[in-house]
């Protein structure tokens, strides 16, 4: 149902510096603009010459998330899926890489006809389309479009550009929101506007004034800096909104509306003749039950962990760590997640620390790639086996389950993945066909087996009773799988294959019988990535229920 004739943009910029929230900003823009009535979608922007996030390493990016159609992009997208409900696809994630790549297959084409194809304004020309191009696909009233990186960088410059392209031509259709950092010098005891007055020149520099400015900070805004920000950033100070730091991310679109930022936002952009209330109550009601949880439940995810100088970083498990917290908060506990890392479970020493995990509630061992690791997952599991702690593996984390079963139940003390060992005895994981074919020609980009997959599954197991349902369809993001020379007997050992693909050849789910164990299943595919506040993921759920 349309409300209004035309579709409005509104654009999120990062000022000062990156990292203090910019995509929760844009996820909760679009969170109050869905709960006024409007259909919403969202873009990210990503201003590296990469084609995705596919190939790049977690330390330089943090999670790589995966669409329902295979695409691998920013974690921002993610939240953005979560907050606003919605499935995106390729459209939605842009970076340089694939603006120009686009350009310059036109042009090989001839489709500039003869034509000099300039930076400026053929880029921006190119970045627009493709903003339309989203917005059109999802028939949205309005449009969230988040450019990475901070204001002041070369790289987003064309991006911007794009946008002040938009408001000249549509200047009630087009808005920019600033979000800054205030920080609070410890030896000067008071919070300073002035980094905020920079950037927000610096915007003006390249021809965009915000309309409104997002004050991050550790704290609430006071109305001294309100106001010092709004005569020296030219902006009416009730469109500097407050924005302390919060203990859970789903505060925000609260939090926002408490500055009255949806009426903001529809004034800016003429919406106020649909006359309407943001409807925050489901998003309220949410936190209750987040605040009333008192059962306390501790969750570990042992994973292998990224170190950036002297800060680890959490970010790469960031869809799980959600996953998580939803069926916390449909269930009613409170649930603590522990980092643990896989390397110190390793060699004899190792082993010994394995009693260490007899504290938590039950364990997670999430996706991961090459060798590092490994052999500390592959006694952790066994440990999680034998003591019955409940154990939820996703793609590598099922992997690793069927390594451990193949060596210690079946007795192939050799068996291992071809990722770790491809001339090792035993590969009861092995690359699947059509990758080693890609693997050969080094293709490694955007060739994995991407995106949502269905599968089936079988009747009396604990997937089924879990999703209550035959059919499911899931996302995946894989090279190698379980081998199919090896399921007769694994199977006959004790291992059941609850999920298939729908032709039967690819293992889905393993798990072992309730009987032999209160929850213990691996998932050759993501289930994070499907999680969503409202509906959380059922295998996350019956995983926190068995504790
Ligand atoms: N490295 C494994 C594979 O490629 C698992 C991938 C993952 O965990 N996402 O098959």
């Amino acid at each position: 149902m349309k409300k209004q004739k035309n579709r409005k943009y509104i654009f999120v910029v990062g000022g000062v510096m990156s990292g203090v929230g910019k995509g929760i900003t844009s996820s909760a823009i679009g969170t109050i603009m869905k709960a006024r009535g409007f259909s919403v979608t969202a873009l990210k922007i990503d201003p590296y010459i990469n084609i995705d996030a596919g190939t790049m390493s977690p330390t330089e990016h943090g999670e790589v998330f995966v669409l329902g159609d295979g695409d691998e992009c920013d974690q921002d997208m993610g939240n953005y899926e979560r907050f606003l409900d919605i499935d995106l696809s390729r459209i939605n994630y842009m970076t340089t890489g694939r603006v120009y790549q686009e350009i310059i297959r036109r042009e090989r084409n001839l489709q500039y006809e003869g034509r000099n194809v300039e930076v400026v304004p053929d880029v921006p020309r190119e970045v627009i389309r493709r903003i339309k191009k989203a917005a059109d696909k999802a028939d949205a009233d309005v449009v969230v479009i988040e450019i990475g990186g901070t204001i002041g960088e070369y790289q987003n410059i064309i991006f911007l550009e794009a946008g002040r392209m938009m408001k000249v031509e549509n200047p009630e259709d087009v808005m920019f929101v600033m979000v800054s950092y205030l920080p609070i010098p410890s030896k000067v005891g008071e919070m300073k506007t002035k980094p905020t007055q920079y950037a927000a020149r610096t915007l003006n520099g390249v021809g965009i004034q915000a309309d409104v400015i997002i004050a991050r900070s550790e704290v609430p805004l006071d109305s001294k800096r309100k106001d010092k920000i709004a005569t020296f950033c030219n902006i009416h100070r009730d469109h500097v909104i407050s924005a302390p730091d919060v203990d859970s991310i789903y505060e925000v679109p609260i939090n926002f509306e408490n500055d009255k930022l949806g009426k903001i936002i529809s004034n800016q952009l003429n919406l106020n003749h649909l006359e309407s209330k943001t409807d925050l109550k489901d998003w309220r009601n949410l936190l209750n039950k987040k605040r009333r949880a008192v059962d306390k439940k501790n969750i570990a995810i042992v994973g292998k962990y990224f170190e950036s100088g002297d800060f680890v970083l959490s970010d790469v498990y960031i869809s799980i760590i959600e996953a998580i917290k939803f069926s916390g908060f449909k269930l009613g506990k409170d649930v603590k997640i522990h980092y643990v890392s896989s390397e110190k479970f390793e060699s004899k020493d190792g082993k010994k620390r394995l009693s260490e995990l007899s504290k938590y509630d039950g364990v997670v061992i999430p996706g991961g790639f090459g060798a590092r690791g490994i052999e500390g997952k592959i006694n952790v599991v066994e440990y999680l086996r034998l003591n019955k702690i409940p154990y939820l593996g996703l793609c590598y984390g099922m992997q690793v389950a069927v390594i451990e079963y193949a060596r210690n139940v079946l007795g192939l003390k050799k068996a291992t993945s071809a990722e770790i060992d491809p001339k090792a005895e035993d590969l009861v994981i092995d690359i699947m066909p059509e990758q080693k074919e890609k693997m050969d020609k080094k293709e490694y980009g955007n060739t994995m087996r991407l995106g949502s997959y269905p599968a089936k599954l079988e009747k009396g197991t604990l997937a089924r009773k879990a999703y209550k349902t035959e059919d499911i369809s899931e996302r995946h993001r894989h090279r190698y799988e379980v081998n199919p020379e090896y399921v007769e007997r694994l199977v006959k050992a004790g291992l059941v294959f609850s999920g298939k693909s729908p032709d039967g050849r690819l293992m889905e789910i393993a798990e072992l019988p309730k009987e032999d164990h209160p929850f213990f299943l691996g998932t050759q595919f993501h289930p994070e990535f499907q999680a969503r506040p409202f509906s959380p993921h059922p295998l996350f759920t019956e995983f926190i229920k068995s504790m």
